[in-house]
C-alpha cells in the first residue's frame, strides 16, 4: 500500500511540474482557443448579437452625437457634415462603407474621422465579450447593458454630461430585468438603485462643503443608481472601487503621456463607472 502511495506522490509531483510549465503565453493561447470554441459553438442568439452589433454601434454613434445637443435621434436621414448630401443605404453599412471609401465622404472627399467606425467596432467588441463570457440566452441582456453603458460613457467623455434620458431608463430596465429573470434579487437591486444615488449625492455634497466647488455631477449619482439596479447593493462598493482604481490608472497613463494633471483638472467619472458596472455584471464581484 505504501508503494502505491509513493507512486501517487510521484505522479502528483510530475503533474505539478507540468502545471508549472504552462506559461502565461500558453494560458493566453488556451483562453483564445476557448473564445474561438465559444464563437464556433454560438447558437442563433449569439450570431444574431454579433451580426447586429455594428448596426447598433452605428445607431449609438448617432445617439452619442445628437442626444446631448437635443437633436432628434429618430429616423432622420444622415447627411455628410461637410457637403450636406443625404447619405444612401450603401453609405450607411457599418465599417464596410467606411473601409470602401478609405474613410472619406463618397461625394466631397471630406475626411470622416474615426468616430463612426470607432462606435461600430466598440459595439462589436461588447458583443464578442458578452458571447465569450455568457454564451446562452443571457448574451442579449449583456449586450443591451454593455451597449447602453458604452453610449453613456462615450457621451460623458465627449461632453461631460450623463443625460437623464439615458440614465433613468437604465435604472428602470435594471429593475425590470431583475423582476423578469431574478425575482429573488429584486429587493437587493432596488436597494442598490437607492443606495447608489444617495451615496454619490452625499459624497458630492461633502466635496462641495470641503472644497467649495463641484466634484461629482448629479449624472454620476444617477448612473450609480442604474449600476445598483443591475448589480445590486452588495456589489455596489466594488463598482465604486473599480471605477476609482481605473480612473487613477487612466490619470497615471495621461501623466506618463505628458498631460499635466493638477488639483483643479478632472476626468469625467462616468466612463469608469460604466466600465466597472459592466465588468462586475459580466464576471460577478471581484471579491465577496
Ligand atoms: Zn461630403
Amino acid at each position: 500500500m505504501s508503494g502505491s502511495k509513493e507512486h501517487n506522490g510521484a505522479i502528483s509531483r510530475q503533474l505539478s511540474d507540468v502545471e508549472q510549465h504552462i506559461t502565461g503565453q500558453e494560458q493566453g493561447r488556451m483562453i483564445g482557443g476557448e473564445l474561438l470554441d465559444r464563437l464556433a459553438g454560438a447558437d442563433v442568439i449569439g450570431w444574431g448579437a454579433l451580426l447586429c452589433a455594428p448596426f447598433v454601434g452605428s445607431f449609438l454613434g448617432v445617439v452619442i452625437r445628437r442626444l446631448p445637443e437635443g437633436r432628434s435621434i429618430g429616423w432622420v436621414r444622415s447627411r455628410c457634415e461637410c457637403c450636406g448630401v443625404a447619405l444612401r443605404v450603401r453609405d450607411l453599412v457599418p465599417l464596410y462603407s467606411w473601409l470602401a471609401t478609405g474613410g472619406r465622404c463618397r461625394y466631397c472627399g471630406h475626411r470622416l474621422g474615426w468616430f463612426y467606425p470607432g462606435t461600430e467596432l466598440s459595439a462589436f467588441v461588447v458583443a464578442i465579450a458578452a458571447l465569450s463570457v455568457d454564451g446562452g440566452e443571457g448574451t442579449w441582456l449583456d449586450c443591451f447593458l454593455g451597449w447602453w453603458l458604452l453610449a453613456l460613457g462615450w457621451i460623458d467623455l465627449r461632453q461631460w454630461v450623463l443625460p437623464d434620458a439615458l440614465t433613468l431608463p437604465l435604472v428602470i430596465a435594471g429593475l425590470a430585468a431583475a423582476a423578469a429573470f431574478e425575482p429573488e434579487n429584486v429587493t437587493d437591486r432596488a436597494l442598490g438603485a437607492a443606495l447608489g444615488y444617495i451615496s454619490l449625492r452625499a459624497v458630492a455634497l461633502l466635496y462641495r462643503v470641503v472644497r467649495g466647488r463641484e466634484g461629482l455631477g448629479h449624472g454620476d449619482a444617477k448612473l450609480l443608481a442604474a449600476s445598483g439596479a443591475w448589480v445590486g447593493a452588495m456589489a455596489l462598493p466594488q463598482v465604486v472601487l473599480g471605477a476609482a482604481v481605473s480612473a487613477l490608472f487612466a490619470a497615471a497613463c495621461l501623466r506618463l503621456a505628458g498631460v499635466r494633471l493638477g488639483a483643479h483638472s478632472a476626468l469625467p467619472f462616468g466612463p469608469f463607472l460604466a466600465l466597472a458596472t459592466w465588468l462586475i455584471w459580466l464576471f460577478g464581484p471581484f471579491f465577496m
